[in-house]
């Protein structure tokens, strides 16, 4: 006996459209001898298809389980059907607003098929640095309105040739309408030039790049999102005149390695890192250096992690072809402005850096900076979100009314929502830089008219001065709303996990402005994205100078220092005190007595930064967070502690900073070593949090505790907080979609406005 044909419709949300989805189901439809159709409408892809019903049932699993590599699919409905007469299964042409509303999807390394066919010597893109496929490519960076096709994307002025378009018609062929579909017949092409503009005659420019390469020199390479600086990684002579021109002094530069196993001579890669490493979004990743191996000393000076990436462009597989197969690739900007994107801007920017330049003509509409990531407690953090996650939405629990959210003045992004999705913007940088202001309203304008949204609701930081909040300002014709910096934080992490019932929210960050017109950064409230309400915080200290004590932390020593000993710290025998000019240390003083530009601060960033300059591990940071990172790298293993102590009025606790201080002095006085000082410091911040975090789980009966800020790109505290807070019957909640930093700060911003609106 035969079992009788079914018929079923499926109806397939998420982002289903322009990501080779329809050819997908067709090849799925085929393999289970069904019949019926797959179309694309504004509601999503609808699917009739008609067979046995273990074969629709196999075809459903297959669907959901192993989908297009750049779909992601949200939600399927099915439903039984009447059977119909279909001879077979057949691609329908959709409706034009289904292309519309199709959602854009991020810029994606080349695919393992593209990647085998460039170097393939009889296909016809054989080193070709452009293919791509609908599996792969450019997207987000290309597109300069909707819908998405091609007339829409710097591709426009590239008419295809007749292979190339026989391709893009094709239902069943890979580039089925792939919209930046090329060959070198009909598309981009490289060129090389000096750094006085002239043309570098060669056969290859690739092949001509990597001999400039290999003998030291500098060359600006246009890329995906932008140009990248590159130099040979193992040349010090090459990076260290790198650092000089970029005038950048200390933060580590990321490098491209060839391949997994380059990498792993220098670096450790976990199983979890090797599958970030090698995703299709390629992200730069922390990782433990293992030994240099050969691995110039001033890529990271001081820094126990290399942030590496492997090549996600055709072009960066053709360079890294052969030696050099390690690159310093460094985003192509002057230290704090956004990377250059156009040619004629790189070569106005870059020309006193670059020695070369190996451009191209595909224009990049949209900056895009590199990802950055670090896997920490079990999952991978994103640093910087940018490259190969944008713009795919945070997937929300409920709709919500059209937002634009502005984020933060640091490391900014921003948010923008639709219905039930919240699209965060690339890493736009510091706002105080003009050019960089000028691109965080380029993103603004861009993402408007790509995603389709006219904000209703306009959501910025408490902060007076920030540049965003002048540009909320001047907004006309949306309501506004101020949102507190450290309850944007906790909200964004909450929106991840969409948690909306109460939770107890650790917001440790540097800076964030509080209701109290105070400098907050080391909180425990109370969070539910409507309100919070500040249960603890570290005790306020001065912060002499403002600005100035987060650049030098050895102010916020001194400040330190002041509130646990007063005149006593003049008796000291301590290194620190030797290293700094009495003078200094007295016109310090008489600040901090006269409040004289000395804001009062809660922030747990700035006791990280007091307690490394007390170690004497840097008085002085070139960026924000690098004395604490560098104390994190050298921590020791330890659980000792030292002690701390909290004062509790009403329910409200103010943690001392005090008692840590004195402790830390004791064992700097005694002579123990840094690296078992800062792991000991890291021990009591994790014990004292935990204590302090289940007492007020008790007092208000809330066992959900969300983690957020800055300082949680320590691993070493993430970690240990995590532990230590499961361990204890908590549930814990942190960033693993948007990172823990200002850069997700936004998305926070927007669900705290849609909650109050
Ligand atoms: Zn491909
Ligand atoms: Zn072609
Ligand atoms: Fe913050």
């Amino acid at each position: 006996m035969t079992s009788p044909i079914i018929a079923r419709r499926f109806e397939i949300q998420g982002i289903v459209q322009g990501v080779g989805f329809r050819p997908h189901v067709f090849q799925l439809a085929t393999k289970y001898h069904l019949t019926g159709s797959v179309t694309n409408t504004s509601a999503g892809v609808i699917i009739h298809s008609q067979g046995l019903p273990e074969a629709i049932n196999a075809f459903h699993r297959d669907l959901v389980k192993h989908p297009p590599p750049l779909a992601h699919i949200t939600k399927v409905n099915v439903y039984s059907q009447a059977l119909k007469k279909h001879e077979a299964f057949a691609i329908a042409k959709s409706d034009g607003t289904a292309e519309k509303s199709a959602l854009i999807t991020p810029d994606t390394s080349v695919c393992e098929d593209c990647r085998r066919e460039m170097f393939d010597a009889v296909d016809r893109r054989f080193r070709y640095p452009f293919i791509n496929c609908t599996h792969c490519g450019p997207r987000y960076t290309i597109i300069d309105d909707i819908p998405y096709d091609r007339p829409n994307t710097s591709m426009r002025k590239f008419k295809m040739c007749p292979a190339c378009q026989a391709e893009y018609d094709d239902p069943v062929d890979r580039r089925f309408h792939a919209q930046p579909n090329a060959c070198p017949v009909c598309g981009p092409q490289v060129a090389l030039f000096d750094h006085q503009r002239k043309p570098v005659e060669d056969a290859d420019p690739i092949l001509k790049t990597i001999d400039l390469l290999a003998d030291g020199h500098i060359v600006a390479i246009k890329g995906l999102g932008g140009f990248h600086l590159a130099v040979d990684a193992t040349n010090e002579a090459a990076v260290t005149r790198l650092r000089q021109r970029k005038i950048r002094e200390e933060k580590p530069l990321a490098l491209m390695a060839a391949d997994l196993k380059t990498t792993r001579r220098f670096v450790h890669v976990n199983d979890l890192e090797a599958s970030v490493l090698t995703s299709r979004q390629r992200p730069i990743v922390l990782l433990r250096i293992r030994t240099p191996n050969g691995i110039a000393p001033s890529v990271a000076p001081r820094s126990r992690d290399f942030g590496v990436m492997l090549p996600y462009t055709p072009m960066h597989y053709l360079l890294l072809e052969r030696e050099p197969n390690v690159l310093v690739m460094t985003s192509g900007n002057r230290t704090d402005e956004p990377i250059a994107i156009a040619n004629d801007d790189a070569f106005n920017r870059l020309a006193d850096i670059a020695d070369y330049f190996l451009v191209h003509n595909r224009d990049i509409y949209l900056r895009s900076d590199d990802s950055l990531v670090r896997p920490a407690a079990g999952a991978i953090r994103p640093i910087r979100r940018a490259r190969g996650y944008v713009p795919v939405p945070v997937f929300l629990r409920h709709e919500v009314p059209p937002i634009l959210a502005l984020g933060a003045e640091l490391k900014n992004t921003i948010c923008l929502t639709k219905a039930d999705r919240a699209f965060v913007s690339q890493h736009i940088g510091d706002l105080e830089n003009v050019a960089t202001h000028r691109f965080f309203k380029k993103t603004i304008d861009h993402l408007t008219r790509i995603l389709d949204i006219r904000p209703e609701i306009v959501a910025f930081d408490m902060h007076p001065d920030y540049l965003s909040t002048e540009y909320a300002r001047n907004m006309t014709d949306v309501a506004k709303i101020t949102v507190q910096h450290h309850h944007a934080h906790i909200v964004s992490a909450m929106a991840e996990h969409g948690l909306s019932d109460p939770v107890i929210g650790l917001a440790f960050d540097g800076t964030g402005y509080g209701t109290d017109g105070h400098v907050w950064g080391g909180e425990i409230m109370v969070v539910t994205p409507d309100a919070f309400n500040r249960m603890a915080h570290l005790a306020y200290v001065p912060m002499p100078g403002s600005a100035a004590a987060i650049k030098e932390p050895w102010r916020m020593a001194i400040s330190y220092l002041d509130a646990a000993f007063g005149d006593d710290l003049w008796n000291l025998n301590l290194p620190f005190m030797e290293q700094i000019d009495p003078e200094k240390i007295d016109i310090i003083r008489r600040m901090i007595a006269r409040g004289l530009n000395t804001p009062q601060t809660s922030s747990l960033g700035r006791l990280f930064d007091g307690v490394a300059a007390l170690a004497g591990i840097r008085h002085r940071v070139t960026f924000e967070g690098q004395a604490a990172m560098e104390m994190e790298g050298m921590a020791a293993e330890t659980k000792a502690s030292y002690s701390y102590e909290w004062e509790k009025t009403g329910g409200h606790y103010l943690i001392r900073s005090e008692p840590i201080i004195r402790d830390v002095v004791e064992s700097l006085v005694a002579g123990v070593s840094v690296a078992i000082v800062a792991g000991r410091f890291h021990a009591t911040l994790i014990r004292m949090f935990t204590e302090l975090t289940i007492r007020i789980s008790q007092d208000c009966g809330i066992n959900r505790i969300v983690l957020s800020g800055g300082v949680f790109q320590n691993a070493r505290l993430l970690t240990g907080l995590t532990d230590a807070l499961y361990a204890r019957d908590l549930k814990v909640y942190t960033h693993s979609i948007v990172p823990t930093n200002d850069g997700g700060i936004c998305l926070g911003q927007a669900m705290v406005a849609a909650a109050l609106a």
